[in-house]
Order: C-alpha cells, then sequence, then structure tokens
C-alpha cells in the first residue's frame, strides 16, 4: 500500500529545504516553493510556474495541499460576510468579515465545534469535533483578506480569535497560525491587530505571558461571581475565578498589555447591583476594559437581553470608577453570523 501523503504546509521553510537536499535538488528550492504555499497561497502543485515539471512530480507524489475551500458565502445587509469553509475532511467551520467605516476584521474559528459548554453559545451545541490545523486557520484569514480588497477596496485591518472553538484549547496551531499571519513571508501584520478571546484557561494563558506573545487577549467573562459563572459557563467549575485572576496577573506582570473582558448582561442572571459589584472587584486586579457585548438569542429559550437600564447600570459603575467600558453592537444577525450563532445552520 503507498504511504498517505503528508500536508505539505505542516512543514517548516527549515524542513521543506531538507526535504530538497535530501533529493538531490537546491536548498533554495524549498525556499521558493515555501513562497508558492504561503504567500501566494496556490492550491496545487501545478500552479508553481517556476519548479520544473520533474520537481512538481516530485512533490505530487509525497505531499497534499490540504486547502480549505469557501463553500458558501453569505452577505448581510449590514456588509458583513459569512463564509461556510469546508475542510479537506469535509467538516464544516465558519468565518466572518465585519466592516466598519474605518476597518475590517476577521472574525476566525480555531476549532471544529467547541470543547467548553458555554450554555448561551450555538457552538456548544455542536461538541468539539477536532482541532483546526495552522493552515486552515491562515486560509480562513487569506479568504476574508481577498474579500475585503473584493467588496470593501481594502486590506483586512484586524483579527479576532472569535469564531468557533477555543483558541486555548488548540494553543499550539493557534500560535503557529498567527507566527505565519504576522511574518514578513505571511500576511505581515502587525499583533497588535489580533485578537484572541478566550473563555479562561489559566495555565494557557500563563503560557502564553512566558512565550511573551503579543497579541491581545480579551477573556469572556459574563461573570465575577463563581456560582454564577458556572451555571451559564459550566467549566469554570474546573478554573474557577481566583485561579483565572492569578493567571491575568502573571499575563499583565509579564506583558504589560491591558486585558478586555468581554460580557453579556441577561436578564435575571447578571442584571444586579451584586453582580455589578463584583465585575467592579474584578476590574480592580489588572488594568483592562470592558466590552458590554448584545445578546444574540440562539433560540426562544431562557437567556434573554436585560433591559436598558440594567445596562445603563453596568455604564455608570465602570465609568465612575473609571473603568473604560464599550458597547458592542452585534453585526450580521441576519445571516446567523453575529458572536455565539456561528453553529452551520447549512
Ligand atoms: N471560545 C472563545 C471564543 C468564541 S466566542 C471565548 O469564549 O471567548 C466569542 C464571544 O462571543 C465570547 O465572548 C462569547 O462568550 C460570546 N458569545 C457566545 N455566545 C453568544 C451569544 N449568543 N450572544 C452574544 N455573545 C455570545
Amino acid at each position: 500500500m503507498k504511504p498517505k501523503k503528508k500536508d505539505i504546509r505542516a512543514l517548516t521553510k527549515q524542513q521543506l529545504r531538507q526535504f530538497f537536499e535530501k533529493k538531490g535538488d537546491k536548498a533554495y528550492r524549498g525556499d521558493q516553493v515555501y513562497e508558492w504555499l504561503w504567500s501566494k497561497g496556490v492550491h496545487s502543485f501545478e500552479a508553481m510556474t517556476n519548479i520544473s515539471k520533474t520537481t512538481r512530480q516530485i512533490l505530487e507524489d509525497d505531499f497534499v495541499i490540504n486547502h480549505i475551500r469557501v463553500d458558501q458565502i453569505q452577505r448581510s445587509t449590514d456588509g458583513t460576510i459569512k463564509n461556510a469553509v469546508r475542510l479537506h475532511d469535509g467538516l464544516v467551520v465558519e468565518s466572518v468579515l465585519i466592516p466598519t467605516p474605518t476597518r475590517t476584521t476577521a472574525c476566525v474559528s480555531s476549532q471544529v465545534g467547541c470543547s467548553l459548554d458555554c450554555r448561551f453559545c450555538a457552538t456548544a451545541r455542536l461538541k468539539r469535533m477536532r482541532n483546526l490545523n495552522p493552515d486552515e486557520i491562515y486560509d480562513q484569514v487569506i479568504a476574508i483578506d481577498n474579500e475585503s480588497r473584493l467588496y470593501h477596496d481594502r486590506p483586512l485591518s484586524n483579527i479576532v480569535f472569535m469564531g468557533m472553538g477555543e483558541p486555548l484549547m488548540n494553543y499550539n496551531n493557534v500560535i503557529k497560525a498567527i507566527e505565519k499571519i504576522t511574518s514578513p513571508d505571511g500576511l505581515g501584520m502587525s499583533p497588535k491587530r489580533i485578537t484572541v478571546s478566550t473563555s479562561g484557561v489559566p495555565k494557557i494563558i500563563k503560557k502564553m505571558a512566558d512565550d511573551q506573545v503579543r497579541f491581545q487577549l480579551a477573556v469572556s467573562l459574563h461573570s465575577a461571581i463563581d456560582q454564577v459563572r458556572t451555571s451559564i459557563m459550566p467549566f469554570n467549575k474546573n478554573f474557577p475565578l481566583l485561579d483565572l485572576i492569578e493567571s491575568l496577573q502573571y499575563w499583565y506582570e509579564k506583558t504589560k498589555s491591558r486585558v478586555t473582558y468581554e460580557y453579556v448582561v441577561w436578564k435575571g442572571i447578571n442584571d444586579q447591583k451584586k453582580d455589578i459589584d463584583a465585575l467592579l472587584r474584578f476590574c480592580t486586579y489588572i488594568p483592562c476594559k470592558v466590552n458590554l457585548i448584545e445578546y444574540n438569542p440562539i433560540d426562544d429559550g431562557e437567556f434573554r437581553q436585560a433591559s436598558p437600564v440594567a445596562i445603563t447600570n453596568y455604564i455608570q459603575a465602570l465609568e465612575a470608577k473609571g473603568v473604560v467600558v464599550n458597547v458592542r453592537r452585534s453585526r450580521g444577525k441576519d445571516i446567523d453570523a453575529a458572536c455565539g450563532q456561528l453553529a452551520n445552520k447549512s
């Protein structure tokens, strides 16, 4: 039986150079192929026109290019675009292009499904099927960059890891994808324009701090009271808030980078004074800001957006303590592209 062909994009540039040397070719052939794969983003060996036919055949014999395919594009009335992305094994994830007057943000997925169990999130119902490879994450970004140029006449400006999945549960691949996105032989984007959003895995937050990563960190907090948080994000039982705080303090010490807390206010769940007081206390531990996110209903169930009064109470209390707070309106709701709505309905 023929051995299974390897995904060529799992190889580093160095490994590609070694591959060609072993075949009796020049090492720089590896650089050329690498450029085709990453800067030019070709989908086939045939498209590598400065590589000889014989060499292309050698590659063909040993490797595949597991490129993603954008199966379906949905466009919202507000300019938001959602891509249904088919992976080489047939599974599907979603990514979103979010335009504002001054920027285009790509919201990308890091896993097929999700290993966490947040009760208000549609993706959680899919369960985790597998982690995305670095190139599958990178390809989503390239697809959105192309769409941004096509529909909005400008390149992509920002990336958020707020699509399907928990990025810190697929840390190694997310880091490799970000390295590629920020590297001059990839997209060359500044890490400051990239935000990784997590429900909070303390051990990995500390590792990120040790790794001296330079992207932004956002934590989906939603409640600063353990009991409440566990009731809506059950995994909080294993990673209680004290551990989260400790890891965030470690993060700030090492990176001096302010953390954003994402927070949805729901009727009857976290809309009382005690909830606000707990958040105010939480905000004293390290420099931070709060994004209040609008709730996007995923069914007719128990979660309902809190009243405008409750939200104003949050804003006033936070501002009185000098905490920066933004209210984030949702985009792309008509095509199920808003936060927490990604679930492959198609
Ligand atoms: N797993 C990561 C990233 C994915 S979710 C994380 O937890 O941060 C991106 C953001 O959308 C998170 O802040 C998440 O809590 C929020 N979210 C999930 N479901 C939502 C919903 N139905 N309405 C509004 N925000 C939601």
